[in-house]
């Protein structure tokens, strides 16, 4: 089932959105968002949405998260001309460089715009909670610098697989919490970080780290997330004296996305296009395809399109990639998607493997595997529009991923890479 709107009611709701009247009142885009979490947190939320109000659009607020981007965490960021790229796909590719930001990827941006709002409405400690570890190191590094205790909820099953990075979060002075209970993995992480907020909704502030979960946190990531696409607009338009033709981003809760795409919503002309992971295929469990496969449901307290079947049960999910590996999505994308102002495609973790490799050979740069989701779609979309112009979110940087790479790769030094123009040995 899928949520039918006409056309006018459409091109009615992006004309409110590009006017900011979305999300409403009530946290909704469309028909998607809201705030569906338990009693006992609305206060917390109400409170949060006020915090919000009052402090994120602040002249003095947003002067000082400014200055901080730029003297902290490294922005902005630059925007690459993939020149090697360019010349294999017949396009004209630029890179907007997020794996030049702080700790590796875009998650800075919001974890840092939450810690400095939660110092402002006087919390105590920060709660996060974390699957890869991305974004719990992205908030210790935050609060660190905030000067605010953080507890990271990880599952116990990640803490293995993601061992550096719970070193790098306890480096960073944040406590990591082991999740036993549930599918040990973020799902449980993230009710127990909710668990924890609820019993402490006064003193702790919950550090969200994607465009999901109740209002007001779909609408304030995708605030923090903005400059990656404002960067990107005044970037490409100085260097190449117009806009893309097309922009490009993965898609996993749809932060990164959101951000490079929000500021070219309204250039008619610009294709937006949003690449979930495809894993290893379209089968009940070996994806995290949410808006290509899903069905509209609640989950972590938001209306949106999620991956689970017809008794309501939420599916496992598959993907090469951690940060892409979740079962729902963003409310503003799943509005999106639904007005078909964004496309939404998918890319294997076979076309995201031959992506990142290709662009190592190709830029000299080491892709997140997720970045590689959305280089795999930005590749098909070149090759079927020659000489056009094309925007790739490069969301993060694939140093994290060397384990999962040499496994799946192999450890042959001579195996080499297929793109590579080196003689074969
Ligand atoms: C976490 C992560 C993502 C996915 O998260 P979004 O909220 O969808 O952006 C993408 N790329 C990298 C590098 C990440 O670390």
């Amino acid at each position: 089932m899928q949520v039918e709107l006409s056309a006018a009611e459409g091109r009615a709701l992006l004309t409110r959105l590009l006017g900011g009247k979305l999300p409403d009142a009530h946290g909704r885009f469309g028909p998607f968002g809201g705030c569906y979490a338990p009693e006992a947190l609305m206060p917390a939320l109400a409170r949060l949405e006020a915090g919000v109000k009052q402090y994120l659009h602040d002249p003095k607020f947003v002067a000082e998260l400014g200055k901080e981007l730029e003297q902290w965490a490294g922005r902005p960021t630059p925007l690459t001309p993939a020149r090697g790229l360019s010349k294999r796909w017949g396009a004209e590719v630029y890179l907007k460089r997020e794996d030049l930001a702080h700790t590796g990827a875009h998650k800075i941006n919001n974890a840092l715009g939450q810690a400095m709002l939660a110092k402002r409405l006087g919390a105590e400690r920060v709660i996060a909670e974390t699957g890869a570890g991305q974004h719990g190191v992205a908030t210790a590094a935050a609060c660190a610098r905030v000067g605010i205790p953080c507890i990271v909820y990880m599952g116990a099953i990640d803490i293995v697989r993601q061992a550096p990075n719970v070193d790098r979060m306890a480096q960073l002075g944040a406590e990591v919490v082991p999740v036993e209970s549930g599918n040990r993995t973020l799902r449980a992480a993230i009710d127990e970080a909710f668990r924890d907020w609820v019993g402490d909704p006064e003193g702790s502030y919950y550090l969200l780290g994607s465009a999901v979960g109740p209002h007001p946190y779909p609408y304030l990531v995708r605030e923090l997330q903005r400059v990656i696409g404002k960067e990107a607009r005044r970037q490409i338009t100085e260097v190449t004296g117009g806009l893309p033709d097309a922009v490009v981003a993965c898609v996993g809760g749809g932060s990164n996305a959101i951000g490079l795409f929000h500021p070219f919503l309204g250039d008619e002309k610009v294709r937006l296009i949003g690449v979930e992971a495809g894993g290893r295929g379209p089968g009940l469990g070996d994806h995290s395809a949410t808006l290509t496969n899903g069905t509209p449901g609640v989950l972590h307290g938001c209306y949106s399109m999620l991956l689970h079947d017809a008794d309501g049960q939420v599916q496992e999910t598959h993907s090469i990639s951690a940060g892409l590996d979740y079962p729902g999505v963003g409310p503003e994308h799943a509005l999106l998607d639904a007005i078909g102002r964004v496309s939404y495609t998918t890319a294997t973790d076979d076309e995201a493997l031959d992506a990142l490799q290709e662009c190592c050979v190709a830029e000299g740069l080491l892709p997140a595997l997720e970045s590689a989701h959305a280089l795999a779609g930005a590749r098909r979309w070149a090759q079927k529009n020659p000489g056009t112009r094309v925007l790739i979110g490069l969301s993060g940087r694939g140093d994290k991923d060397m384990p999962t790479l040499t496994k799946v790769i192999g450890r042959d030094p001579y195996a080499g890479n297929p793109h590579s123009e080196a003689p074969a040995r």
